[in-house]
């Protein structure tokens, strides 16, 4: 780990951003929780408070569902352009590049990723999705049908349908990309004309908090969008319940996601869903491996494996086994670990004491049922949430690492023979199907393997590759739904029939 290296000097704006008592967004006012109560955020290369935020409970929630109500049925919203909206929303992504070095520094401090990363992917592709969807506000149109009803002879009917927003909408976020969730869930309400309540997760509420400041600047109505801060079981829940939501999205586990669509059962709200993943990523024995290593690598400690659709599940063919391994173990050793804000940090802290113990547990499990760890296994540091880049080889399929979603720096490789259906079961054999990837030079194999696999998203020969035109989301209990792409329309759009009858003439 990097020891007492220099960080990159705050920016002004952020000093005093994390210096004030931050308030939430609820119809167009920055406002304390009624109750009073606020929670500590913590800097998780530290352990150190850097902020308090409101602890927002049901009666908050129905404030600002309220708000989103009242902006969908008779805001200025209601009445704008698709043209005027689309200016606003690309609006917001201008704004969100002219404070890409504010929101990195909050995002760095907040969730322990690093300031470099932060600053060149999440926030830039943060700003390409509002600005994405700033497009589609004027391009969501319905069609116009052609009918074949048995009909009196001479008469007419001239039917066509329309898309309309879905009304309120209620969205959820995790921690591990705290930016760039809530833009991914933002941008299609705002392309889409809903208003919406979301709710940041208590780990990382920071940049959702900014993103507000700037989305309120770019001209966003009061209480189209209505930003808050409080714990999953006393704001998420009841958030997820509220009667005047129409429709709940979500993204974080599989568990609360369940709990999720039980909330939104009792009216039969719409529900898209986000969750877990172990996702499979093969590696054929005809691959290139210069770009193999590294990618396999990367798909794992890409945000110190907090990533839903980590290639947590390493598949090798076993001609290349012993080489694939030891290149991954070798990247494992030589990634600089250390705070967010040390601009060579390649690996922060994870995001919290809970998380780290979690990963933690993992490792343990791991060692009890027997595994061989090529690189990493245990805890770095005595402060901070670090943990090493683990490695571990010739995993089995009743291993805790290798079935469970452990969203960590933390990758299970397994050894195959042949590309045959025995490898597509394998790799497919999981609750999830989030996302694969695929490493070969044959293209045949490629392709053959790619609509073999049961994964919303598969990548051959890259991974972890995000386009605001790119739909994601996941296949079994990875999901409902896409984000992103048109798709994502699917979840905020209603469809209207309409049928005039237009008599004999
Ligand atoms: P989580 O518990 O699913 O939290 C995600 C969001 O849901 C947070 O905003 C959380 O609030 C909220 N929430 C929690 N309980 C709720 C409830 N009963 N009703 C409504 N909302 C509720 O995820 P986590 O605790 O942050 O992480 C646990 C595990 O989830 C991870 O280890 C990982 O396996 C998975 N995960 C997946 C993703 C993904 O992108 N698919 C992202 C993060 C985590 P609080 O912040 O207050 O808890
Ligand atoms: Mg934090």
């Amino acid at each position: 780990m990097t020891k007492d290296a220099p960080l990159v000097s705050l920016h002004p704006n952020v000093k005093a951003f994390i210096g004030e008592k931050r308030r939430m967004l609820i119809d167009g006012k920055w406002v304390d929780a009624k109750s009073g109560k606020s929670f500590e955020v913590l800097d998780p290369a530290t352990g150190q408070v850097i902020a308090n935020v409101p602890a927002a409970e049901k009666p908050d929630v129905d404030v600002a569902v309220a708000a989103a109500k009242r902006a969908f049925e008779s805001g200025p919203w209601s009445r704008m352009t698709p043209a005027e909206r689309g200016k606003i929303v690309w609006k917001i992504g201008e704004l969100i590049m002219e404070h890409q070095e504010e929101l990195a520094q909050i995002e760095s401090l907040d969730n322990g990723k690093p300031v470099t990363v932060a600053r060149a992917a999440d926030v830039v592709l943060a700003a390409e999705l509002f600005q994405y969807m700033a497009g589609w506000c004027t391009k969501l149109d319905g069609r116009s049908l052609t009918l074949s009803v048995p009909y009196t002879p001479g008469s007419e009917y001239h039917a066509f349908t329309r898309r309309e927003p879905v009304g309120v909408v209620a969205q959820i976020i995790p921690w591990n990309f705290p930016l760039l969730m809530a833009a991914w869930k933002l941008g299609p309400v705002l392309a889409s004309g809903c208003t919406v309540v979301l709710k940041l997760a208590e780990e990382t509420p920071l940049s959702g908090l900014k993103l507000a400041e700037l989305i309120q600047k770019a001209g966003v109505p009061d209480g189209v969008v209505n930003v808050i801060t409080g714990f999953g079981e006393t704001c998420g829940a009841p958030l997820a319940a509220h009667p005047d939501v129409s429709k709940v999205a979500f993204t974080g586990s599989t568990e609360v996601g369940k709990l999720i669509v039980k909330a939104a059962a009792n009216d039969l709200k719409k529900v898209t869903l986000e969750l877990g993943g172990k996702s499979p990523n093969i590696i054929l024995d005809d691959a290139d491996l210069e770009q193999a290593i590294p990618g396999a690598a990367s798909a794992i400690f890409f945000n110190h494996g907090q990533c839903c659709c980590a290639g947590s599940r390493l598949f090798i063919q076993d001609k290349i086994y012993d080489k694939v391994v030891e290149g991954v173990a070798e990247y494992a050793r030589k990634l600089k670990v250390g705070p967010g804000l040390d601009p060579s940090t390649q690996m922060g802290p994870l995001v919290s004491q809970v998380q780290l113990d979690r990963v933690c547990g993992y490792l343990e499990s791991g060692k009890e049922q027997g595994a061989t760890f090529a690189a990493g296994g245990k805890r770095l540091g005595e402060q901070g949430y670090f943990v090493e880049p683990t490695v571990i080889v010739d995993a089995h399929e009743n291993m805790k690492v290798y079935q469970e979603e452990i969203f960590g720096p933390v990758v299970a490789a397994v050894r195959f023979k042949e590309l045959d259906d025995e490898l597509v079961r394998k790799a497919n054999d999981t609750i999830y199907g989030l996302a694969a990837g695929i490493y070969t030079s044959n293209i045949t194999r490629a392709h053959r393997l790619a609509t073999k696999l049961r994964a919303g998203t598969v990548w051959v020969n890259c991974y972890n590759i995000f386009d605001a035109a790119l739909p994601f989301g996941g296949y079994k209990q990875s999901g409902w739904g896409r984000e992103m792409g048109v798709e994502v329309f699917n979840n905020y759009l209603e469809t209207k029939s309409v049928c005039v009858g237009l008599g004999q003439g």
